[in-house]
C-alpha cells in the first residue's frame, strides 16, 4: 500500500448563500447556511486515502468544537491523526458568501493552523517512512519549507500545490521534486499565462510540473521531453470545489504505484471527474473502487 503523509491545513468551511454579498454596513438575510469539514491539507489526506492509500495528518485543529469535527472527519476517513496537534484557541475556518450567481467572497482565519511553525522529532520519523510528503500552502511558510528539506534529506517524494499562491522561496523549490499549480498560479509563478510556457519555465526550479487546465485536463511537463496534454473525461460539473485537490491526492497514489506519469495523470483525472459530478469537496471525493471501473 502506498503510504502518503500530509502536511498541512485543516478548516471549517462555513458556507453561506446569500442573493447578493453585503456591502461593508450592510445587512443582507441569507437563503442558507452549512459547515463543511475543509482545508487544502485536510482535503488532499481524504481523497489519498479514498484512493487506496495509508495516510497520516500532520498538522493543528483548534480546542473547540470545530476542531473535534474536523478531527473526527478524517479518523471517519481513515487518516491517521496522531500527529495532529490540538491547539489552543480555534481552528482554522473559512467564511464564504456564495451569492445567486455562484460569485463567492471569502475570508480566511489560520487559527489553529497558524500554531504549526516547525516539526517534531515524531513528525520527521513519520514523513521519513512515506512514498510521498504532499504540502500545500495553508500553513506557516517556515514549516512547508522545513518539511520539504526533511523529506528531501529522507529520499520521501515531495509534491506541492502551490496555493494560495504566492511568490515561493528558493530553498522551498530546490526540495521539491513535483510542482502542481491550477493555470492561475503557474500565470502567478511566472508572469505567462500560457500554461505551457509557464510549465516550461518552472521546470528551471523543478524537475516535474502538471498545470492543471480544469475542464481541459492536466499537463505534465519533465525536464527533457516535449510537455504532454491529458485530456480529462467529459463529465456534466455539479460542483468543481476540491478537484484540484482531488486530483493531487490520486495522483500521488498512483505515482506511489509505480504507474508512469501520463498514466497516473489519466487516473487522478478520473478521479477528480467523479468528484466535479457530485456536490461538496470531501465529501465528493471518489473511493477506488469507483475510480478504477471510471478508469478502466
Ligand atoms: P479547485 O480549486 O476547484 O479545487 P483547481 O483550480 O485547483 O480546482 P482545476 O484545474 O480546476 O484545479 O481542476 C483540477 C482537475 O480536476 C483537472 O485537471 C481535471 O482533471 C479535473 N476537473 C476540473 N473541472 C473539471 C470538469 N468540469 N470536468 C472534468 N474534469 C474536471
Amino acid at each position: 500500500m502506498t503510504s502518503i503523509v500530509v502536511l498541512g491545513s485543516t478548516n471549517m468551511d462555513l458556507v453561506t448563500y446569500v442573493p447578493r454579498a453585503p456591502a461593508l454596513g450592510e445587512t443582507v438575510t441569507g437563503r442558507s447556511f452549512r459547515t463543511v469539514p475543509g482545508g487544502k491539507g485536510a482535503n488532499q489526506a481524504v481523497a489519498a486515502a479514498r484512493a487506496g492509500a495509508e495516510v497520516a495528518m500532520i498538522g493543528a485543529v483548534g480546542a473547540d468544537d470545530f476542531g473535534a469535527r474536523l478531527r473526527a472527519t478524517l479518523e471517519h476517513c481513515a487518516v491517521d491523526t496522531d500527529l495532529l496537534r490540538t491547539a489552543e484557541g480555534a481552528s482554522g475556518t473559512a467564511h464564504i458568501v456564495v451569492d445567486d450567481e455562484g460569485g463567492n467572497a471569502i475570508v480566511v482565519v489560520p487559527g489553529a493552523n497558524g500554531t504549526v511553525t516547525s516539526l517534531s522529532h515524531g513528525d520527521e520519523a513519520l514523513i521519513g517512512t512515506a512514498d510521498a510528503l504532499l504540502l500545500q500552502l495553508e500553513l506557516p511558510l517556515s514549516v512547508v519549507v522545513e518539511g520539504a528539506a526533511t523529506a528531501r534529506r529522507l529520499g520521501v517524494r515531495t509534491v506541492l500545490t502551490p496555493a494560495p499562491a504566492q511568490p515561493l522561496p528558493p530553498e522551498l523549490l530546490a526540495a521539491i521534486d513535483l510542482l502542481v499549480p491550477n493555470e492561475h498560479e503557474a500565470a502567478a509563478l511566472t508572469g505567462l499565462t500560457d500554461p505551457r510556457e509557464a510549465a516550461l519555465a518552472l521546470l528551471r526550479d523543478v524537475p516535474e510540473v502538471v498545470v492543471t487546465l480544469g475542464a481541459a485536463g492536466s499537463l505534465y511537463a519533465a525536464r527533457g521531453a516535449d510537455p504532454v496534454l491529458v485530456p480529462a473525461p467529459r463529465v456534466r460539473a455539479v460542483d468543481t470545489t476540491g478537484a484540484g485537490d482531488t486530483f493531487v491526492g490520486a495522483l500521488a497514489v498512483a505515482l506511489g504505484e509505480g504507474r508512469p506519469a501520463p498514466e497516473a495523470l489519466a487516473w487522478a483525472q478520473a478521479a477528480a471527474a467523479l468528484s466535479v459530478r457530485r456536490e461538496g469537496a470531501s465529501t465528493s471525493m471518489p473511493y477506488r473502487v469507483e475510480i478504477e471501473a471510471a478508469f478502466h
